[in-house]
């Protein structure tokens, strides 16, 4: 990457400049489908045969989804890819291309949006995909974030929200609720244990797992987890028209997230609610039992049976660590409830 004089600012760079800087941070990346990427009206993406487009779209908004004071910004570069990359392994895709637009506040340092970049091509790297174009807008009031994903999944591999049938186990990857502790912590002004605010600030999407699900045929139904487990587990069931009953005493959690409710027992609600796990949430007929547990040792990511899918008139319940039955609201994280 060439260096421009640190003294440089967004002003004097203007929108062109600053897309060329951005395009030099690409400098070394190819891919051979990408018949065009940045500079032209549209890019264009030679799609593999016999493969569905997937793709999805996510708005980071300063002030709403994160704080410039709680995070660095070549961690939101990476969280802004990530959080996206997450949606196309919910489908048990392969990425393809990302499209990053972007408002910057005029006093940005251009040091700061070179991190963001950094981040942004990292986790793009990362996930084998390619920065394929954008917009680049000043913005009158914090920094906006809007990335478009494209990836592509087999034509008899999609897994959707709508496939999960009475009798299917349900399944969730890695550990529950260790971004929205690191969340709760920050929001009362103390600093997460580095356990926890990793699992915040750098989410990994599941892409090696969305895949092999779907490649292997093992799951029925699939959602990533943004909004919180019973929220999201909610669009499963409605989608699919069935009912869910989970086990309280089989959630995941990691060894922090036990030690800050031991502390902290009133902070328990939060862990169950979660949000921002982004780990994979599905269902799977029992009959798979034995190959998800292989596959959750060839990638090293463990996979829990949380619960089973049941008559849709059974609604969503969840029992609790007494054994009591209790229903549930499909509840989570929700930008127009207060
Ligand atoms: P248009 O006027 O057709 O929208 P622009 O002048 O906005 O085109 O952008 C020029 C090229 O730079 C396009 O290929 C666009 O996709 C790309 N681009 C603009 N901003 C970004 C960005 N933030 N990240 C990646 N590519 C970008
Ligand atoms: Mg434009």
């Amino acid at each position: 990457m060439k260096k421009t004089p640190v003294e440089k600012s967004l002003n004097e760079l203007g929108e062109f400049g600053l897309i060329e800087r951005l395009k030099q941070h690409l400098e070394h990346t190819r891919n051979e489908r990408l018949v065009l990427g940045i500079g032209d009206d549209c890019s264009a993406y030679a799609m593999p045969e016999g493969e569905l487009l997937l793709t999805s779209t996510d708005l980071l908004i300063e002030g709403v989804h994160f704080r410039r004071d709680w995070c660095n910004l070549y961690d939101l570069g990476r969280k802004s890819a990530a959080v996206n990359f997450s949606d196309i392994a919910a489908m048990g895709g392969t990425p393809l291309a990302i499209f990053l637009g972007i408002g910057l506040p005029p006093d940005l340092a251009l040091e700061e949006i070179d991190h963001f970049s950094r981040g942004f091509l990292d986790e793009t790297a990362a996930a084998g995909a390619i920065l394929s174009g954008g917009d680049t807008c000043r913005s009158g009031q914090g920094l906006f974030i809007s990335v478009t994903v494209q990836g592509s999944v087999p034509c008899d591999q999609l897994i959707r929200r709508s496939g999960a049938r009475p009798g299917d186990r349900l399944y969730v990857s890695g550990t529950l609720g260790d971004s929205a502790l690191a969340l709760l912590q920050l929001s009362r002004g103390q600093t997460p244990p580095p356990e926890l605010a990793v699992r915040h600030h750098r989410p990994t999407p599941r892409l090696a797992l969305g895949r092999q699900l779907a490649q292997r045929g093992l799951a029925t139904a699939m959602i990533d987890l943004s909004d919180g487990l019973f929220a999201d587990l909610g669009h499963i069931l409605e989608q699919s028209a069935v009912g869910a009953c989970v086990q309280q005493a089989s959630l995941p959690w990691s060894t922090a997230a036990r030690e800050h409710t031991a502390r902290w027992p009133e902070d328990f609600s939060a862990l169950l609610q979660g949000g921002e796990d982004y780990e994979l949430l599905f269902t799977a007929a029992a009959a798979h039992d034995d190959a998800l547990q292989q596959l959750a040792r060839e990638l090293d990511l463990p996979l829990t049976a949380i619960g089973a899918i049941t008559q849709p008139s059974a609604g969503l319940c969840l029992v609790d660590s007494d054994g009591r039955t209790r229903p549930v609201a499909p509840r989570g994280f929700n930008h127009f409830f207060g």
